[in-house]
């Protein structure tokens, strides 16, 4: 058996066009949805997303900025940028792309951020409001898998959800949007004991590690979903996942790495960064 590939890029195209769709009525009557990228650095993979977040914001119709700062920025001009973007009326959305250089620190930007244009869903308000279940923003990778699930026609309720990775902004929302939906839901990190019996035991299993190939075959049961979240660079510097490609014989539903998870992150932005403009105006 081979995994049937969930294809992010597609599933992204048609969300973009509804996407862009709802742009053009929402034009017609004067709002035009905003969204500022800050970039602090020259990273080169940041600098790979924030053009990808240019373009998608491009095929949605979307007005968009970007702010480029020295690496050597310090904190407090990147609070005045943030403060500033955060007045700015033509702005729904504020992304500030991380990491960030160690002068800054990640947790004072995110709570910098109004919560209303807070679009990557970090600042602890809309943590929280995720944690209840009754938000306005969801992060934007969890957000991008949960619609992955609904399109094939997965569900998570009464499964066993196994993720592996507890970050703030993939394993932890991640599990909880699983829970919303019903599963029985089990995190995993570095610390767990038995990973490979727990992986085992997935119906849907989730990978947000970071470290290419840790997943192999014989820690997925046969005929299990398996979501690949993660971007690494392989030996070869090719961008590869977190599951190694012998799981796509075992699983019956697999994402590709590059062409999965990935454009559907971005194209979850554009779908908050809609929400905020909406909110901003008082459109439900
Ligand atoms: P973090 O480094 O913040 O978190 C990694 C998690 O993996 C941690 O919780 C860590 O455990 C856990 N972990 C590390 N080693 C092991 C191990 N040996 N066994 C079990 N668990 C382990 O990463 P992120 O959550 O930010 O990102 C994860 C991956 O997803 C990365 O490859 C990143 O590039 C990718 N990513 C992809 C996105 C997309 O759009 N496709 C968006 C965001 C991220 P512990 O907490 O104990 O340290």
């Amino acid at each position: 058996m081979s995994a049937i590939k969930m294809d992010g890029k597609a599933l992204s195209a048609k969300i973009r066009n509804q996407i862009l769709a709802e742009t053009e009525e929402l034009k017609a009557s004067g709002i035009v949805p905003g969204l500022a990228v800050i970039l602090v650095g020259d990273d080169q993979a940041s600098q790979i997303y924030v053009r990808n977040k240019e373009k998608a914001c491009t095929e949605c119709g979307f007005y968009s900025e970007k702010h480029i700062l020295p690496a050597t920025a310090t904190q407090d001009e990147l609070l005045e940028l943030i403060d500033i973007l955060n007045k700015n009326p033509k702005i729904s959305g504020i992304l500030c792309q991380l990491p960030l250089p160690e002068q800054i620190s990640e947790d004072a930007v995110i709570a910098a951020i109004d919560p209303k244009k807070d679009v990557d869903a970090f600042n602890t308000s809309n943590v929280g409001k995720i944690m209840t279940g009754d938000y306005d923003f969801l992060p934007c990778t969890p957000a991008g898998v949960m619609e992955l699930l609904k399109e094939y026609n997965i569900n998570a309720e009464g499964k066993q959800c196994v993720v592996v990775g507890r970050s703030n902004i993939v394993g932890k929302p991640m599990a909880m949007l699983l829970l919303h939906e019903n599963g029985t839901v089990t995190i995993c990190h570095s610390k767990t004991n038995n990973l490979t019996e727990i992986c085992k035991s997935a119906d849907i299993l989730v990978a947000a590690i970071g470290k290419a190939n840790f997943i192999t075959a014989d820690m997925v049961k046969e005929g299990a979903v398996v979501i690949d979240v993660g971007m690494n660079r392989n030996e070869e510097g090719k961008v590869c996942g977190d599951v190694s490609n012998d799981v796509m014989e075992k699983a019956s539903y697999m994402t590709p790495v590059p062409g999965g998870v990935g454009p559907m992150t971005i194209t979850m932005l554009m779908k908050n960064t809609i929400k905020a403009a909406k909110l901003q105006n008082s459109i439900k």
